[in-house]
């Protein structure tokens, strides 16, 4: 069996998924995407298919190894992201040509059913009240909130106080058996973040993400140590090493996106080198169906698992959302705030093809907003 062919389709909201096929006939899908960069990572793919095309596909680590490191210049959202969407394809072509789910192949699954968490949305906190007792009546048992939104990198009382709020206001729907989570996406600086999470502490959200950008990181573990609440973050980072220096700063929690940091190969090793330091899985994942399918696998096949990202339903999801380009959406309905085990072969899903040929031929130019301060410098969306 030799890989025949590599196929790269732009597809709104903001995807990019890739197909290989094989001599015989067995498909794989992957999602390859950077928000905001989808043409660059397709461009990525066409280059990397050179050497992929008249290979076995069932030697992916092989592939992995020179995909990642044959270029001589090495890692980085693109190129990381290029290599994930072909690993989930590989892997759902050994899945499919062995009649296992990929998470059988990673050793089996290690749970019967993965907790998901939601997003809220809302800037006032009564409409955070609503948006959280929206999902709490859909069963969810965890949601994540933006902290903020756009916030001066030293905030001001008011907005520190105003971050609090909107977290009490969560916390006073949910209960203490339900969780929240906070997202900072890195707007604040180091002395802000240690403010902010000594600030929440006492309302003991499960994580606070991203409370510096990973530029910080030299920085990372006087954050950690401001407070007793769990940090989390690592969308942007790409590669295991690039974990190290988090997980020894004393991040509870790593965030890695299996469509960008290397794929179902590499999010199962960051989670080993998690596990190593006592920290916990929470893969990032706000994008669309085949990379939720492959982050899935992984969370069922790894121990230290805390919760699963998913973006059904969410807000920036408007002309198509998760279940638009697959063929049953089944696996991705949630059932009290998990996804049930999917005995599925490969990724699990059956991918509706004239779906994402058509969605292909409109296309998308997502890009993410870009802002600015009141001053008109540049401000950390
Ligand atoms: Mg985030």
């Amino acid at each position: 069996m030799k890989i025949e062919r590599i196929e790269t389709f732009l597809v709104p909201p903001r995807w990019l998924f890739c197909r290989i096929e094989t001599s015989d006939g067995v498909v794989g899908w992957g999602e390859p995407v950077v928000e905001g960069r989808a043409e660059v990572v397709r461009a990525a793919i066409d280059v990397l298919s050179e050497y992929l095309i008249g290979q076995d596909p069932l030697q992916i680590e092989r592939h992995w190894q020179v995909l990642t490191k044959g270029g001589f210049y090495r890692g980085g959202p693109v190129l990381s992201s290029a290599v994930a969407g072909l690993d989930h394809a590989l892997w759902d072509i050994a899945g499919k040509v062995y009649g296992a789910p990929v998470a059988a192949l990673l050793g089996g699954r290690v749970r019967d059913r993965v907790r998901v968490y939601a997003w809220v949305g809302g800037d006032e906190p009564s409409a955070i009240g609503e948006s959280v007792a929206e999902q709490v009546a859909a069963g969810m048992t965890a949601v994540k909130m933006n902290a903020s939104g756009q916030i001066q990198t030293s905030p001001s009382v008011a907005e520190v106080n105003d971050i609090v709020d909107r977290l009490a206001a969560a916390r006073a729907v949910l209960g203490d058996s339900r969780d929240v989570a906070i997202d900072l996406h890195g707007r604040v600086g180091v002395a802000a973040a240690r403010r902010i999470l000594h600030a929440v502490e006492d309302l003991q959200p499960m994580f606070v993400e991203e409370p510096v950008l990973p530029e910080q990181m030299a920085h990372l573990s006087s954050v950690v140590e401001a407070s007793t609440v769990p940090v989390a973050l690592g969308e942007r980072l790409y590669h295991r090493a690039d974990f190290l220096a988090p997980l020894n700063a004393g991040v509870a929690v790593v965030q890695p996106d299996v469509s960008h940091a290397g794929g179902i190969s590499e999010l199962r090793r960051i989670a080993v080198l998690a596990d190593a330091h006592g920290a916990m899985l929470a893969p990032h994942c706000p994008l669309g169906p085949i990379s939720l399918a492959a982050s899935l696998q992984v969370s069922f096949a790894t121990p230290n698992f805390l919760i699963q990202e998913q973006s059904r339903g969410i807000h920036y999801n408007v002309t198509s959302d998760l279940t638009s380009y697959v063929v049953d959406p089944a696996p991705f309905d949630w059932v009290n705030g998990h996804a049930e085990w999917n005995p599925l072969p490969g990724l699990g899903i059956t991918v509706d093809e004239d779906a994402v040929r058509a969605a292909d031929r409109t296309g998308h130019t997502w890009r993410n907003p870009v802002w600015t301060h009141e001053d008109g410098s540049f401000a950390e969306w």
